[in-house]
């Protein structure tokens, strides 16, 4: 009897830990007085011999009281600064407006690498999860049209291995050299997913296994302003359909507009909601082309079905590529969200408080300082 009370006690330790946890699995442990504290205490609380419902409510007012105090204002923590959401499409040898050469690509890793940028997902964004390391800048990452260079597999000594020139690659070599730059990208694809045909269920099963995510950029790639209703809805759900049927349990719920055009007001439902072939689908978050950094999720200018995106590119992007406006952050010329550490707090600067989105903060803590 002794030792199952032992073992529960220990589950619910264990849950508390995980509730606790600030970071994703594959971050560095970073002390945390908090939860050293709560360990203590709650060895202590096993020691008396208290009740499992007391421990709970004593952690309860734990949680309640100290996630505010713990958050380092010398950070300068601003979670309603601008995050990016960078636009790739191809990656290879020639670099163009359309394809980022691979070493460059490498290079715009190691930039955000090297100045505090964190990957985050554009799910994570829309849903105002951001978990990013306190003193870190969310960054999301993007690919549009689902080219074979984007997912390569190629064969080495008789073996399948991800090409490590092609996105996925590259991407996987950052991951393994950095495991807390939270390596993720969204890929968005058309009716074939990044072409042999014969490995695109593979690919696809491996990329959400491995943390990344899969969005829609509709059937034929036509621009949604030229549509009716109808077809509209048979580009995004033949897209949607495709892919459940590599991935019956993923919930597609992004989606990239084609030339960033976007539908006739009146056909604007389609694009969020609508069932095809006996599916539904949902998208949360709807991506144009151009040409500037996004507002905080937590921002009431921030528009969910019409997110801005950067062009990953250094060609003809007229002062708006992203080289310019990462300059734009180190001049202090605009504002980069800086993460507070914990998704469950919304940390800002007093000066921007007209701008929080109540709605968008939900059960989240407000902190606010001078
Ligand atoms: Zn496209």
């Amino acid at each position: 009897m002794k030792k199952k009370s032992f073992i529960i006690a220990l589950i619910v330790l264990l849950l508390i830990l995980a509730g606790c946890g600030r970071e994703k699995e594959n971050v560095p442990e970073v002390p945390d007085n908090t939860d050293e504290n709560a360990v203590e205490a709650n060895q202590q609380d096993k020691e008396e011999g208290k009740s499992e419902q007391e421990q709970k409510e004593e952690e309860g007012t734990d949680e309640e009281t100290d996630p505010v105090a713990s958050i380092d204002l010398s950070l300068e923590p601003n979670e309603l600064g601008e995050i990016m959401i960078l636009m790739y499409h191809g990656i290879g040898k020639e670099e163009s407006v359309w394809q980022r050469n691979y070493d460059n690509f490498r290079s715009d890793l190691q930039y955000m690498y090297d100045n505090k940028y964190q990957m985050i997902s554009l799910n994570d964004y829309a849903k105002g999860e951001i978990k990013t390391r306190a003193g870190y800048t969310p960054i999301i990452l993007t690919f549009d049209d689902g080219r074979q260079n984007n997912f390569n597999y190629i064969e080495k000594n008789g073996e399948l291995v991800i090409d490590p020139d092609c996105a996925v690659g590259i991407l996987e070599e950052f991951k393994e050299k950095y495991p807390d730059f939270d390596v993720t990208a969204s890929f968005f694809l058309n009716s074939s997913a990044f072409g042999q045909e014969e490995y695109a269920e593979k690919k696809l099963n491996w990329l959400v296994k491995n943390g990344y995510d899969v969005g829609n950029h509709t059937y034929s790639h036509y621009e949604l302003a030229t549509l009716t209703n109808k077809e509209i809805i048979v580009e995004i759900g033949s897209v949607n359909n495709i892919i459940k049927k590599s991935l019956p349990d993923y919930t597609v719920e992004t989606l990239a507009l084609p030339h960033g055009s976007n539908p006739k007001d009146e056909f604007l439902q389609s694009i969020l909601q609508g069932e095809y072939e006996g599916n539904g689908y949902k998208n949360i978050a709807v991506l144009d082309v151009g040409w500037r950094p996004d507002y905080s999720p937590f921002d009431i200018l921030t528009n969910f079905t019409s997110l801005y995106r950067v062009t990953a590119s250094e060609i003809n992007v007229d002062n708006c590529g992203m080289y310019d406006y990462f300059r734009s952050y180190e001049n202090n010329k605009r504002e980069r969200f800086i993460s507070d550490g914990n998704p469950d707090v919304v940390t800002i600067p007093k000066r921007h408080e007209k701008h929080l989105n109540m709605d968008m903060v939900g059960d989240r803590k407000i902190n606010i300082y001078e």
